[in-house]
C-alpha cells in the first residue's frame, strides 16, 4: 500500500494492533489507565471466538481513523464466514462513551459483530431472540460483555445513555446495544 509519508506517519499510530494473543501486549499501547488524553477516542476488544485483541485509537487530531477503524471491523468481522464490513463510526461513539461511563479498562469482550446475510440467517433459524432484519447485518450492532462489570450495570448504563437499541440476554450473558433507534428487550 502506497501512502504519502506524512500521512502514513499521521496514521501510524491509529491502528495500534492486532494480535492473537498476549495480555501484555495490549497494555503496551494503551495509554496509561484512566489517562484520557483529551480528544483522542480509543476502544478495546476481545473476540472471544477468534481470541483477538486490539486496541485502538480510532479517532485522533478531529477524525476517525481509516487504518484504526479497518483494524477494528475486521476484528469484528464475521468469525464463521470470514467477511469483514464497515463498522458504523457511531458505534464506535457508542462504546467509547459506554466505556467512560463504565469507569474501566478493561476490553470489550466481542460476542458478535458483523453478522453476513448467511450467519444471521442461520441464527435466526436456530433462535427466536435473532432478529431476521438484525442491526447485525449492517454494521450498527454489538453484543457485548465487560470483565469486571456485572451485567445489570452494563445494560443500566447502555439504556440510560439512550442512543440506540437494547437488549439483555442474561443466560447467553450478554448485552446487545446498537444505533439503531432507541427501544429495548429481552433475550434469553
Ligand atoms: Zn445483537
Amino acid at each position: 500500500m502506497h501512502l504519502p509519508r506524512r500521512a502514513f506517519l499521521r496514521t501510524s499510530g491509529a491502528a495500534l494492533l492486532t494480535l492473537s494473543t498476549p495480555a501484555f501486549a495490549l497494555e503496551k499501547v494503551m495509554p496509561a489507565a484512566g489517562a484520557a488524553r483529551s480528544g483522542v477516542r480509543s476502544l478495546k476488544f476481545e473476540n472471544i471466538h477468534t481470541g483477538e485483541k486490539l486496541a485502538a485509537d480510532y479517532f485522533l487530531n478531529g477524525a476517525y481513523q481509516p487504518q484504526a477503524m479497518q483494524a477494528i471491523n475486521h476484528v469484528l468481522r464475521d468469525y464463521r464466514t470470514g467477511d469483514v464490513h464497515t463498522m458504523d463510526p457511531k458505534l464506535m461513539d457508542l462504546l467509547f462513551d459506554m466505556h467512560g461511563q463504565l469507569e474501566t479498562d478493561a476490553a470489550f469482550q466481542v460476542i458478535s459483530g458483523y453478522r453476513s446475510s448467511q450467519t444471521n440467517g442461520m441464527l435466526h433459524e436456530r433462535s427466536s431472540g435473532v432478529a431476521s432484519k438484525s442491526l447485525h447485518m449492517q454494521g450498527m450492532a454489538i453484543d457485548i460483555r465487560v470483565p469486571g462489570r456485572s451485567l445489570v450495570n452494563v445494560h443500566q448504563t447502555a439504556l440510560k445513555m439512550g442512543r440506540g437499541g437494547v437488549g439483555m440476554y442474561p443466560t447467553s450473558n450478554f448485552v446487545h446495544v446498537d444505533v439503531g433507534r432507541v427501544r429495548q428487550w429481552s433475550g434469553t
